[in-house]
C-alpha cells in the first residue's frame, strides 16, 4: 500500500507537531533520514547520547548479550555477580584482565569520534554509556556518565578504596589500605546502578530536547528508561541500531545501520547545515 515518494514531495509530508516530526505516509530512504537527524541535532540546545554495546561490537569487541554474545547463563553467573566473584575471585579476575587485554589493543571506531565530534559541537551535552570498555573516554568524550562502571575502575570490597588500573594481573589484588580483595568497580548482575550517576543521566534526561540512542537495544532497565523520559517530555528521539528495538516505537526518526557508518554521516550533514 506504501507509496513511495520522493525528494521535495517527500519534504512536504513532514509536518512538525510542536517539537516532534511526524512522518506522514512514504517510505523514507537511508539518506533522507540521515538528513532529518541531522537536521533534528541543529535544532537542538541540549542533546543527550545514550550508548550500549552496538558502538563496542564495531572495534571487534565481543558483546556479552544477544545471539553472538559471548555468555552463557552459567558464565554470567560465574563471572558478573557478587556470589560468583565470593566463589572464586582469581577466575573473575582473570576474565576482566582478559578483557582488559582487548581492549588496551583495541581502538575506537569512527562512531565513537563522532560522538565526541557532538560533545564539541553541544555546549549542554551528556553521554550515559552502558559500555564499561573506556572507549569513549579514549575516542575524547569527558561529559560521560558510565552507567554499568568501566573495566579500569577498582574498588574495595571492604573499605571505601577505589583506583584506576590498567595493569593485567596474575593474582587478585589487595587493597593497600586494609588488605581485602579488589573487585572491578563495574556494576555486576543484582546490584544496583550508583545513585550519583542515576541521578546526573536522569536529570538530564529530563531537561535534554533531544536523545541519540546508539546500539543498544533498550531492554535493560532501569537504564532503558532514559529515552522514554525525554520523549514523555516531546523531546526528540534518533535511534542508531542494526536491528529495531523498543526504542524504534517512540522515535521521531530511526536509522537501521552501524553506527561506525551511520553517525559520521549524521554528523558530516549536521555540521554543514549548523
Ligand atoms: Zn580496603
Amino acid at each position: 500500500m506504501g507509496v513511495c515518494l520522493q525528494g521535495g514531495e517527500f519534504a512536504r509530508k513532514v509536518k512538525k507537531f510542536g517539537k516532534s516530526e511526524i512522518v506522514v505516509g512514504g517510505m523514507e530512504t537511508q539518506d533522507e533520514k540521515i538528513l532529518r537527524a541531522a537536521r533534528i541535532l541543529a535544532d537542538t540546545q541540549t542533546l543527550m547520547v545514550f550508548t550500549g554495546a552496538g558502538v563496542s561490537a564495531e572495534s571487534g569487541f565481543p558483546t556479552f548479550r544477544g545471539k553472538d554474545g559471548l555468555w552463557d547463563q552459567y558464565e554470567i553467573q560465574k563471572m558478573a555477580t557478587p556470589e560468583g566473584f565470593v566463589q572464586d575471585p582469581a577466575a573473575v579476575w582473570e576474565w576482566y584482565c582478559w578483557r582488559r587485554g582487548l581492549v588496551l589493543e583495541g581502538k575506537p571506531n569512527p562512531g565513537h569520534y563522532a560522538i565526541a565530534e557532538l560533545e564539541r559541537s553541544f555546549e549542554d551535552f551528556l553521554l550515559a554509556t552502558q559500555n564499561v570498555d573506556n572507549l569513549h573516554r579514549v575516542a575524547g568524550n569527558e561529559k560521560i556518565v558510565e552507567l554499568h562502571g568501566n573495566i579500569f575502575a577498582e574498588k574495595c570490597t571492604r573499605c571505601d578504596f577505589r583506583r584506576w588500573s590498567e595493569e593485567i594481573y596474575t593474582e587478585p589484588p589487595h587493597c593497600p589500605k586494609c588488605g581485602a580483595l579488589l573487585r572491578p568497580d563495574v556494576v555486576w548482575f543484582g546490584e544496583p546502578l550508583d545513585p550519583k550517576d542515576v541521578e546526573r543521566a536522569w536529570s538530564f534526561a529530563e531537561r535534554a530536547d533531544t536523545i541519540l540512542v546508539v546500539g543498544t537495544s533498550a531492554v535493560v532497565y532501569p537504564a532503558a528508561q532514559l529515552p522514554e523520559i525525554v520523549h514523555a517530555r516531546g523531546g526528540r528521539v534518533i535511534e542508531v541500531n542494526l536491528d529495531s528495538t523498543p526504542v524504534t516505537l517512540i522515535a521521531t526518526v530511526s536509522i537501521r545501520g552501524k553506527s561506525g557508518e551511520i553517525l559520521p554521516k549524521i554528523v558530516e550533514h549536521f555540521k554543514a547545515i549548523s
